[in-house]
């Protein structure tokens, strides 16, 4: 392999021993190339006379070869063409791992030892392997948008712009040696023989778990843990890391005909995450399933495992579930970040009056508060930001849920367990035997549930709970359809939300803009015509949706005495929805245009999220206009972007609704 290093040294090396010369001893650190010399994979790129610290020097200072060493091989360097760095860890004078973390302290950059494992093998042919050889560059990985590449010239400006163009991502270098670099990017461009063997190196110890799992804290932060493992480890680890930091709620890892598919949900909508090449996916599948402690031995049946990651710092719940289908097992994982919930009521997005309405309902020191809307809609969240304000010492807080989707502190969390008989109902009987002060319960699904949740509200608790309901005032009928009596009613409830979540504009690509005047009035808002709303252009930073992140929207309905009243005289729904307007309270649709109006979100957005809302007005336009064509028709479903059909068109919502500061 050597062949420069068998050659006598020749006398008189151009380099004086004296180490601090004008000459140097050596190239410079990065273009660790002989200046002279610039044979094969030479690459000495100029700039050696920059004053730069030379890597002779450093390694002479830091005692790592002595003088002499360093001579002889400068020698021999000449007339071999090698770089100095490169001879003296085949000579064995400086190992590997002490060259490049030398040379990465210096140059202020990571660095690392190229080995199988480090690289993920599908990333290779966003550059080619001729172009990998000429920049001396090999992508490891890629992280949502940044390909992270080990580069002999990490500092070549040059070289990362051209990769930059490659491939569409940000570039972020990493010191390695060349014949490190050059060795890999040939057994990669081999084909697929070397999946393969890094498939068979797989070996036990790479699919241990520790007691608690800890995704490292990612390549910003810790490098050499990111990049400790093998493949599908590393590849495991970077898709969790990244559905991670870009808030992703679950990650689908399923198979396909060409490989694995790894998938995201972020605000609602599933995305590309990354797909990994052929012949992998049972040892990706094995892995997650070692992460969620589940039987990997088992393949035909569905398991469900749950596992606590600390990943960016903070604290999350996995819950694992895999399914066989005909390619292959199917594996989802719903990330439960605790840090979410940290988000105090403040900061779900209520605007100022709903949340002193929904505030009056939580002091309350018995009666029930409701909160709506249909799945996913954050129901859980306000919830338990709701109890995040309520706990305390002096308070016995308990909640019965399905599933416990947060552990929080200070309040005793029981999970129901159907099949050995613990229902809502029950777990709840239970719970009034335990001294509570604050009930919640997870959902109220069926009678039983309802009138025990009532009852405790009648008899000096605050009992918190979701209803799977449209609107605020719709939880008063569907009570009653539950079998729940008026009166009875009437003296619990205190107050009721609604609420959607709406996808906020992406901070990137925001823009402002006016809604034609047919969208502004077929969405009843005749009155906002030439006012500027927001919406997002779509780039890279959004996946060109121009979406970041969602907001909530609350239609919080507080149950004052007329209201009350009107529930114990089973008021229609549209008519305490009036006395709810009445008394300053706005629908889901008005505080949505408020909130776009702000800027936050789009028009479209929010008439696609409360466009439910059409129905029942439509019913009640129906109900109110005397005359008017009685029975309403059904609308057809409305289209995201014209949601009402004209006839919502109704001269109260525009007059109804309040203007944005
Ligand atoms: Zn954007």
């Amino acid at each position: 392999m050597i062949d420069g290093g068998s050659q006598q040294p020749p006398p008189g090396t151009p380099q004086p021993a004296g180490s601090g010369n004008s000459g140097g001893n050596g190239p410079p650190l990065i273009a660790t190339a002989s200046p002279a010399a610039p044979g094969p994979g030479g690459g000495g790129s100029g700039g050696g006379d920059r004053g730069r610290l030379r890597l002779g020097d450093l390694l002479v200072d830091q005692g790592l070869i002595s003088k002499d060493q360093l001579d002889q091989t400068l020698g021999d360097q000449k007339s071999s063409g090698k770089l100095l760095g490169e001879l003296l860890v085949e000579r064995g004078l400086v190992p590997a791992l002490v060259l490049v973390q030398t040379v990465s302290r210096a140059i202020g950059l990571p660095g690392c030892v190229l080995r199988h494992g480090l690289i993920d093998p599908a990333l290779l042919p966003l550059i080619g392997k001729e172009e990998a050889e000429r920049l001396k560059a090999i992508p490891m990985f890629k992280l949502g948008q940044t390909l992270t590449v080990a580069m002999a010239e990490p500092q070549s400006l040059p070289a990362i712009d051209t990769l930059h163009r490659l491939t569409g991502c940000e570039i972020r270098p990493i010191f390695a040696l060349q014949s490190n670099v050059l060795e890999y990017i040939k057994k990669y461009s081999g084909g697929g023989s070397d999946i393969d063997e890094f498939l068979t190196s797989l070996g036990e110890r790479d699919v241990e778990v520790v007691e608690r799992e800890s995704v490292d804290e990612g390549p910003s932060t810790d490098l050499a843990a990111m990049v400790a493992g093998s493949p599908v480890v590393n590849l495991v680890n970077v898709a969790f890391l990244t559905a991670v930091k870009d808030k992703a709620s679950d990650i689908h890892i399923e198979p396909d005909k060409k490989g694995t598919r790894i998938r995201y949900r972020i605000d609602g909508v599933l995305r590309d995450l990354m797909k990994a090449p052929a012949g992998m996916h049972a040892a990706i599948v094995s892995r997650v399933k070692v992460i969620g402690k589940m039987d990997i031995a088992e393949k035909r049946l569905p398991q469900e495992g749950r596992v606590r990651i600390v990943a960016e710092g903070r604290d999350i719940d996995l819950r694992v579930s895999s399914m066989p289908t005909l390619l292959g097992e199917k594996v989802v994982v719903r990330i439960l970040d605790k840090s979410n919930l940290r988000v105090r009521l403040e900061h779900l997005g209520f605007r100022q009056g709903a949340m002193e309405a929904f505030r009056r309902t939580l002091e309350l020191s018995h009666g029930l508060a409701l909160v709506t809307g249909p799945t996913g809609s954050g129901k859980t969240t306000t919830l338990y930001s709701a109890l995040d304000l309520l706990r305390g010492p002096e308070v016995n807080l308990l909640t019965v849920e399905d599933p416990v989707e947060y552990q929080l502190e200070q309040v005793n969390q029981i999970q129901v367990n159907e099949p050995i008989g613990l229902t809502f109902a029950r777990a709840l009987r239970s719970i009034l035997r335990q001294d509570p002060d604050v009930i919640m319960v997870g959902e109220i699904r069926d009678h039983d549930t309802a009138r025990v949740a009532v009852q405790a509200a009648l008899t000096g608790h605050l009992v918190l709970a979701t209803l799977h309901t449209n609107d605020a005032p719709g939880a008063v009928s569907r009570l009653h359809d539950m079998g729940i009596e008026p009166y009875l009613l009437s003296g619990s409830l205190n107050g009721v939300v609604a609420q959607r979540l709406a996808r906020t504009i992406c901070p990137s690509c925001a823009t402002k803009y006016y809604p034609s005047e047919r969208v502004l009035e077929d969405g009843g808002l005749a009155d906002k015509v030439g006012r500027p709303f927001r919406k997002g252009a779509g780039c890279r930073s959004c996946h060109d949706t121009g979406f970041k992140g969602r907001v909530g929207v609350y239609e919080v309905m507080e149950v004052t005495p007329e209201l009350r009243r009107m529930i114990h005289l089973q008021k229609a729904t549209h008519e305490l929805r009036e006395q709810m307007k009445r008394h300053g309270g706005l629908t889901l649709r008005d505080e949505g245009v408020l909130i776009a109006l702000e800027g936050k979100t789009s028009l479209e957005e929010i008439l696609r999220v409360t466009q439910s809302d059409d129905v029942e007005e439509l019913i009640k336009q129906a109900s109110a206009a005397p005359g008017a064509g009685a029975v309403p028709v059904k609308p057809a479903p409305p289209v995201p972007h014209q949601p009402a059909a004209p006839s919502s068109k109704s001269p109260q919502t525009p007059t109804q609704t309040r203007e944005a500061a």
